[in-house]
């Protein structure tokens, strides 16, 4: 078994910490911007000094690829993200780029043989926070998203502003021949930080992650009658926000009966008209729930269909707005990882993925897998995200034996 360098590895994430560095611990770093510029060159340079070869491909994705013993063989990739939402951790994403890094670094100093070429690679704007939506060039280059309105994304802080002239102007577009491929790569590989506390509750150091979880979006709306505030009584009232309140209180009390795996949240709600001396008579909220088991996001749907027609003197109404499966990651490399994890005698467990990856787009286009490690307190996209150097190292000397593992394999 191999192992990677802690003292490299805390001297990667110190270097990335500065692009973007909002003063407070934390980054601002949004996809293509001047910090990530930054980030990007560092990936470069670090990585040609090692000798690997720099590509981008037409999405800016930036892949550095050492060659192996047999230059017909196809690569094997380990890939995340440089990019971070507003004031964001120095964790989420760039961590698996760093692992990526040091891997290869590992691979190149202590001269381990293999066969296939292996690849660094960074994903653009995964987060999507300037542009949406998140895993945009995922997205694009597995066929998902449409590449022409992906261009067409306008900046949320000047509407004047597209993502295709962004990525124009950008030093790191590239050929589309260059795209992570079926034809040209064997498999992925995403380390990331878990993004909750699960890992670090169990006393584990690395997740060996089985899928992404299934998910239901709602849009659930209430409908009462605008009237002033202080000149109606409350008898003859239909306040949709104090119908919205009773509906939500209905949908806890049942859906936390389905599972305790069921999460689900309503995170954005718009009331209409909004005016504080005026009875809101429209208001429309999100429902996001996740589960991997299709029968209790079924279950879910049968709660949301069952909302009472009328609250509080209000109608009801309810509208899907989207859904997608649980994505299942590639058994034989899941199985890698896990006993690469063994082998080195890291405490792991099996853990699922609550929230989207570039993975789980690049899962329908080739094998692919995810590595997760703790995240302390179970913080993500804030500034007090943080994993020690011991177990972000751990990471990535699983990711090593593993990916070595899938070389030998393939
Ligand atoms: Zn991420």
């Amino acid at each position: 078994m191999y192992t990677c360098n802690t003292e490299r590895m805390i001297d990667k994430i110190a270097a990335f910490s500065k692009f973007g560095d909002a003063g407070r611990g934390g980054i601002t770093r949004f996809s293509l911007s001047p910090e990530d510029h930054l980030a990007r060159n560092e990936f470069a340079t670090r990585m040609e000094k090692i000798g690997a070869a720099i590509e981008c491909d037409d999405m800016a994705n930036i892949y550095a690829t050492l060659p192996g013993s047999d230059p017909a063989a196809k690569r094997i990739a380990m890939a995340s993200h440089s990019d971070s939402v507003q004031n964001g951790g120095n964790y989420d994403g760039i961590l698996g780029v760093i692992s990526a890094m040091e891997v290869l670094e590992t691979i190149a100093s202590e001269k381990i043989p293999h066969r296939h070429p292996l690849t660094a690679m960074i994903w653009t704007n995964e987060e999507g926070s300037l542009f949406p939506p998140a895993m945009m060039s995922s997205g694009v280059i597995t066929g998902r998203f449409d590449k022409e309105k992906m261009l067409a994304s306008k900046s949320r802080l000047d509407q004047g502003i597209t993502f295709g002239a962004v990525l124009e102007a950008s030093p790191w577009m590239g050929a589309a021949t260059n795209r992570l491929s079926a034809e040209k790569y064997e498999a992925m590989f995403e380390l990331h930080i878990e993004q909750g506390p699960i890992l670090e509750e169990a006393g584990a150091e690395i997740g060996v992650v089985t899928c992404v979880l299934g998910m239901v979006n709602y849009r659930i709306r209430t409908f009462g009658q605008a009237d002033h505030a202080g000149t109606t009584p409350m008898k003859n009232r239909k306040d949709a926000l104090f119908a919205a309140a009773k509906v939500l209180t209905y949908l806890h009390e049942k859906l936390d009966r389905l599972d305790p795996a069921l999460v689900y949240t309503t995170g954005e709600i718009k009331c209409h008209p909004c005016i504080h001396t005026v009875i809101p008579d429209e208001v429309d909220f999100s429902l996001d729930a996740r589960h991997e088991n299709p029968e209790v996001i079924q279950k879910v749907i049968e709660v949301i269909e069952g909302i009472p027609a009328e609250i509080a003197g209000c109608k009801t109404g309810h509208e899907r707005s989207w859904a997608r499966d649980t994505v299942y990651f590639d058994s034989d490399l899941v199985g890698k990882v896990k006993t690469a994890a063994d082998s080195l005698g890291i405490k792991n467990r099996y853990i699922n993925s609550g929230a989207g990856h570039d993975a789980q787009f690049v899962c329908g286009m080739m094998p692919t897998t995810m590595i997760f490690v703790p995240s302390k307190d179970g913080h993500s996209h804030c500034e007090p995200e943080y994993t020690s150097p011991e177990e972000c190292t751990a990471g990535a000397s699983v990711l090593l034996n593993a990916v070595l593992a899938a070389d030998a394999h393939y």
